[in-house]
């Protein structure tokens, strides 16, 4: 007898349950992403968007994958935070190259008040060209989230990265619940959240269900759940733990199966594979958009991480069918999200 498929979106979430999704038969668990997706997405429509770092390196925190970290020794040399200008070209050319799109990532551990004018330049200029505006600068204070959200941001992305038991192994400069308060400023001032966050750090099966669960336990769903496979650095903590053993890449199947049950437990979410594509074979990102995951980020760079660059991309979408998602989704959609 078949199996109904719930396609409704549920905040109550188990991790026992979780767990099962985990556990089911590949193509079982595939089946039923397929189905959640299906319900609520375009079929090979997949998103794309366009990142930027606006500011580069030095930063204070201590995120034990990053290479943008004071404390890695990466070779990432520090910048200055970009001229309006110059970040209103990029955007420009990621809008020329089919981006929906564009995400400004600033490596602070939260803004300065003295920065915030030339943010809300950007995030102006960004919307005046007819694209979406994604911003990632760190904690937020109600009150600078207020700001963004005034300017017209339509999204802010401030990662969990793991799951809460797994969190201080990755990051000691600021906690899990630092995290949470940060995405409450941001949903209070009314902006869509992207959260997601980072596996193949050496976590268990565990941990990736706790990862899940933390963020389909939210209040309100992130509109946007980025999933990432680590790229070990080289001079960041996990990037020497991790780089000569390859046991520890995170296997194809089981990032699939990370996919699927973030695209199941969040039925209306992007789900976005960003970080780890450009070592990812093209079966495995035919799986991952099988299992649900409708975005991705476009170029041949990301923050300071190579990506597959746009004629990768468009060879593979050329092959799979999939086309480039035609209009965003619809801004500041909140409201309507559940
Ligand atoms: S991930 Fe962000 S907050 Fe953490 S060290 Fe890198 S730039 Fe700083």
């Amino acid at each position: 007898m078949a199996t109904l498929i719930e396609t409704t979106t549920r905040n109550d979430w188990t991790r026992e349950e979780i767990a099962d999704l985990f556990d089911l038969p590949f193509d079982e668990l595939m089946y039923r992403a397929q189905t959640v997706h299906r319900a609520h997405h375009a079929p090979s429509e997949v998103q794309l968007c366009t990142l930027l770092s606006i500011k580069t390196g030095g930063c204070p925190e201590d995120c034990g994958y990053c290479s943008q970290s004071v404390a890695a020794d990466s070779g990432v040399k520090a910048t200055k935070l970009m001229d309006v200008q110059a970040v209103l070209q990029r955007a420009a050319e990621a809008k020329d190259a089919g981006s929906q799109r564009f995400c400004m990532g600033a490596a602070w551990r939260n803004p300065k008040d003295r920065d915030m004018d030339a943010i809300i330049q950007m995030i102006a200029g960004v919307r005046g060209m007819g694209m979406e505006t994604c911003m990632t600068l760190g904690m937020l204070t109600p009150e600078q989230a207020q700001r963004l959200g005034e300017a017209g941001l339509d999204y802010y992305n401030h990662n969990i990265d793991t799951s809460p038991e797994r969190y201080g192994d990755v990051i000691t400069t600021r906690t899990f619940g630092e995290r949470l308060d940060t995405l409450e400023n941001v949903r209070s001032a009314g902006i869509n959240v992207c959260c997601g966050g980072i596996v193949g750090m050496g976590e268990t099966r565990a941990d990736r269900v706790g990862f899940v669960h933390a963020l389909a336990t939210l209040p309100r769903h992130p509109e946007s759940v980025p999933v990432n496979a680590l790229v070990p650095v080289k001079g960041t903590v996990l990037g020497d733990m991790l780089a000569d053993t390859p046991l520890a890449k995170i296997d194809d199947i089981e990032f699939v199966r990370t996919v699927a049950v973030a695209r199941i437990t969040m039925p209306l979410s992007m789900v976005r594979l960003s970080a780890g594509r450009e070592s990812m074979g093209e079966a495995t990102q035919a799986l991952c958009f099988m299992a649900g995951a409708n975005s991705i980020f476009t170029g041949d760079k990301l923050l300071t991480a190579g990506n597959r660059g746009d004629s990768a991309d468009a060879a593979l979408f050329a092959k799979l069918g999939v086309r480039p998602m035609e209009a965003p989704e619809p801004m500041r959609v909140c409201e309507a999200a559940e």
